[in-house]
């Protein structure tokens, strides 16, 4: 028996053989074209990005119907790269000038695409260095006829190879890594779960596992080199665990952790419209983050109570222009109808740190997190910024929204953008438009300046909400995507307890409430300590809301109350956690 450890993408237990996943090797052959091939070879390459486009389109519906619209968009992407000049217009002016086959053109000039973006210091941009690998992948199967898609079991290629379900038997996919269009790709009945060598938590293979329901393992180093072929698996999804050739009782007992995780996740689905409140009565609001109108509506089927965030600057990343105010107003318009009368709090761009936004050509800084990010952009971009204000009062006439502002260290900031959001009201009232009555101003509690003077700050806002992802960086002073330093990276620590309850309290004193809209909140083990010192909501990915929710109607606010004060106390972030599972949070279903 082999146990490995990699990072947990996507819950869930799974048994079964291991297939290797094989990428069917293509042959790229280089030619010389005469003259006269070449006009036939510039048609076999339109040809080609035309199939690719077909396919691709395909994939963007099926995904969008079994995994929603989120997780459709990154073919949408993909599908920009076939128009994009810089792929396009380049490997048909090299195949012309340097008179190379199509093939063997278009994956030199994605290689460097590809290159040229993950040589930048940005996550999401190395991200795009993946796709743009994917697209050219895709392409050059066409060209030579195998087909866009993957080969291997549990994999439908996208050309039209499907595999067939009664010659293969489900499994565990093994695989160094999976593209998103991989990921998209692969049948249900036939993936059990899959594991990957490489990888991150955050990628969008990851994030597809999670919306289509695989369970998933990344990151776990060296695995092709230990599993054989048909041997005997089982993954963990949630501890992040891979076992190879369990023995008996192994085996035994990951089947039992999977009939209860069925089980369970039946269960949850009665909660969906059910109230998040204690045995005690005491009730709190759990919120979805979002960051773009087509995520309002599958993250309604979570059963949120708002939108505690609307992360604004997805609409800005992975384009050349900005959006203008009309489509900054239809943006959080539709958010806020999609949510009726619940609150859809949007905050200010927070760009900077490790976002980047191509069409504002910020310069780059040697300590971007500690630099010009978020509202101190927003306070000296002010066309930004008044820009943004006066689309979201436009919304405000359509629902129920509130304004937050991000990267609050004083006071002096907080004054600036109010005053920024009265004159963007005023301006709108002069020429007639039609605004909202109301747009309740709050902050992000995410700098230990802030949590430290909330006192200060609350008479200034109408409400607090906890950034813990950047408040937990900027306490323990742990860059959050630096992975050398990610063993210090730990929500529990006593020092950012103390600081989360000094904000509720000062938050309570003031008579405004206070949320948390980092991933803190979603954290069903964090729930008996957010629970006890008072949060009044919570807000998190969407498919977190039903798990955070059965911990809170299994407990007794009192008692969490108790444990909190205790957890306050603790020397260290395990002994917090060992604490907090003390809590009976007894579940339904
Ligand atoms: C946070 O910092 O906790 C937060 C929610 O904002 P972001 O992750 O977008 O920085
Ligand atoms: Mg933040």
């Amino acid at each position: 028996m082999d146990t490995i450890h990699g990072t947990p993408a996507s819950p869930g237990i799974a048994l079964g053989p291991a297939v290797l996943f094989k990428k069917a090797k293509v042959e790229i052959v280089r030619r010389r074209l005469e003259e006269a091939d070449i006009e036939p070879e510039m048609a076999r390459f339109k040809a080609a990005i035309e199939a690719s486009r077909g396919q691709l389109e395909a994939l963007a519906e099926r995904t969008a119907k079994e995994a929603g619209e989120a997780e459709a968009a990154i073919f949408q992407a993909h599908l920009m790269f076939l128009d994009d000049p810089a792929i396009v217009e380049t490997v048909e002016d090299r195949v012309r000038s340097q008179r190379r086959n199509a093939e063997a053109v278009v994956a030199e000039v994605t290689a460097e695409q590809a290159a040229a973006l993950a040589a930048l210091p940005h996550a999401y941009l190395a991200e795009r260095a993946a796709d743009v690998r994917d697209v050219g992948d895709r392409i050059v199967r066409n060209l030579v006829g195998v087909g866009g898609g993957p080969a291997g079991a549990g994999v439908a290629g996208a050309a039209g190879e499907e595999a067939d379900p009664a010659s293969a038997s489900p499994g565990i996919l093994f695989a160094h890594d999976l593209a998103p269009s991989d990921t998209a790709q692969l049948d249900r009945r036939l993936v059990l779960a899959f594991v990957t060598e490489v990888g991150g938590p955050t990628s969008h293979t990851a994030i597809m596992a999670r919306s289509l329901g695989i369970p998933a393992v990344v990151g776990t180093g060296d695995v092709l080199a230990r599993v054989r072929e048909g041997m005997a698996a089982a993954i963990d999804g949630d501890a992040g665990s891979v076992v190879l050739g369990p023995d008996e009782a192994a085996s035994r007992g990951f089947e039992r952790r999977r009939q209860e995780a069925t089980a369970r996740r039946e269960g949850l689905r009665r909660l969906r419209d059910l109230p998040a409140v204690t045995t005690d009565g005491r009730a709190i609001e759990l919120a979805a983050n979002v960051g773009h109108p087509r995520e309002a509506a599958p993250a309604l089927e979570y059963g949120p109570t708002g939108v505690g965030l609307y992360r604004t600057e997805f609409l800005f990343l992975d384009r050349d222009t900005l959006p203008d105010e009309d489509e900054q107003y239809e943006a959080y318009r539709a958010v806020a109808e999609a949510f009726g009368r619940y609150p859809v709090i949007i905050r200010t761009l927070d760009i900077g740190g490790d976002k980047e936004v191509p069409a504002l050509g910020l310069p780059r800084e040697s300590n971007p997190f500690l630099g010009w990010r978020a509202l101190r952009i927003s306070l000296q971009r002010r066309d930004l910024f008044e820009t943004q204000l006066r689309a979201m009062w436009r919304a405000a006439a359509h629902g129920n929204i509130l304004v937050m502002f991000p990267m609050v260290a004083t006071i002096g900031e907080i004054r600036q953008a109010k005053a920024a959001l009265r004159a963007a009201r005023e301006g709108l009232v002069a020429e007639g438009k039609t605004v909202g009555a109301k747009l309740p101003a709050g902050i992000m509690v995410e700098t230990p300046a802030a949590a430290v003077a909330a006192d200060i700050l609350a008479k200034e806002v109408d409400f607090f909400s906890l950034g813990t992802n950047d408040l937990i960086q900027y306490t323990l002073a742990v860059d959050r995507v630096n992975e050398k330093v990610a063993y210090l990276y730990d929500p529990f620590n006593p020092a950012v307890l103390r600081l989360i309850d000094k904000t509720v309290d000062a938050a309570h004193r003031a008579g405004i409430w206070c949320g948390m809209c980092g991933e803190m909140a979603g954290l069903a083990a964090a729930a008996p300590f957010l629970v006890g010192i008072g949060l009044d909501e919570l807000s998190m990915s969407p498919p977190s809301v039903p798990l955070v929710k059965e911990a809170i109607r299994g407990m007794s606010a009192r008692e969490a109350g108790r444990l909190a004060r205790q957890a306050l106390d603790c020397e260290s972030g395990e002994e917090v956690r060992e604490l907090l599972k003390s809590l009976p949070t007894g579940r339904e279903g």
